[in-house]
């Protein structure tokens, strides 16, 4: 009786735990943090846009599917983008992976980084990187085509209608519709910090002039500057004294010197400003390796994926 119901029991434990297997085993992408970060990442930067995630047996990918309300044709709102070789791709694009650079790359840091630190190897790749040869063929992010989706702008035609103009920093400048809301509580924010901040108050004053939206393509790649999304802002000063602000107009002077130029000898925004566009999602273009520092560009999920968790 009690061996009977031993190997009952035995039985049992042995069919549930194939059974769970068949369900539950999963492939073994699904162990790439960066996928799941990427899933966390995108829930909490586009709430409205994200609808689930899960394994494509057809294509034996991870997938994340999106929804964009803007796009007319009722089955075409919901678009499925496949997770392969850290690149996040919709079907169309799944063969010409190698096109895009993988998310890895998106890494936004906490601190401008130092060029004090970039060691021989850094200042090479960079000096190649931007050299004028292999500058046109620099690779499009993923994150690019999900932006197409989420923009809805593929071409400049479809883009066009959702650029709206608004009053920001007491400039009226051409955005995506989507961003208009972060950008204008930046505004608020700036504002009302400016009252009891004399720095920023001193940053509010400035002459500058500030732009937006622009189309610009790159010769016949699809690469394309992300101001062709109306996602991207520049602050320029209409002075900035000695001080350099782009490392493309510094390269004009100082030709390699630009990737060791002192961070004290950059104009930039004050700290608190890069904070508050920070909070709304925005990364500011002054920490980049290649920087720019008038640059703000809307990738609330780059700023969640570089969240240490
Ligand atoms: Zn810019």
């Amino acid at each position: 009786m009690f061996y009977k119901n031993l190997l009952k029991k035995i039985i049992f434990v042995l069919v549930i735990s194939f059974i769970s297997l068949k369900i539950f085993s999963v492939p073994i992408e699904f162990e790439s943090h960066l996928f799941k970060n990427f899933i966390t990442a995108m829930k909490i930067a586009y709430p409205k846009n994200f609808v689930t995630y899960g394994f494509d047996t057809g294509e034996q990918l991870w997938f994340i599917d999106l929804k964009n309300d803007d796009v007319k044709k009722s089955e075409d709102k919901i678009k499925r983008f496949f997770y392969k070789n850290e690149r996040i791709l919709p079907k169309e694009n799944l063969m010409d992976w190698k096109k895009y650079n993988p998310i890895s790359i998106e890494y936004y840091p906490e601190e401008i980084p130092n060029p004090d630190d970039f060691t021989d190897f850094k200042v090479l790749f960079l000096k190649d990187m931007s050299s004028s040869e292999n500058r046109d063929d620099y690779k499009p992010s993923s994150l690019t085509l999900v932006q197409n989706f989420l923009y809805q702008a593929y071409t400049q035609k479809q883009i066009e209608p959702q650029i709206i103009t608004i009053e920001f920093l007491d400039w009226k400048v051409r955005v995506h519709k989507k961003i208009k809301e972060p950008l204008l509580n930046i505004d608020k924010k700036i504002r009302e910090l400016a009252l009891k901040n004399s720095e920023v108050d001193k940053f509010l004053k400035l002459p500058t002039v500030i732009t937006g939206y622009n189309w610009r393509e790159v010769r016949d790649n699809e690469n394309r500057s992300s101001h062709s999304w109306g996602i991207s802002i520049d602050i320029v000063p209409k002075k900035y004294g000695s001080k350099q602000i782009y490392w493309k107009w510094t390269q004009d002077f100082y030709d390699d010197g630009w990737i060791t130029y002192p961070i004290k000898k950059r104009w930039m925004p004050p700290e608190e400003v890069i904070s508050i566009f920070e909070s709304e999602g925005f990364i500011w273009g002054g920490k980049w390796d290649i920087w720019d520092n008038m640059h703000f560009e809307y990738h609330p999920e780059i700023l969640q994926l570089s969240t240490p968790n």
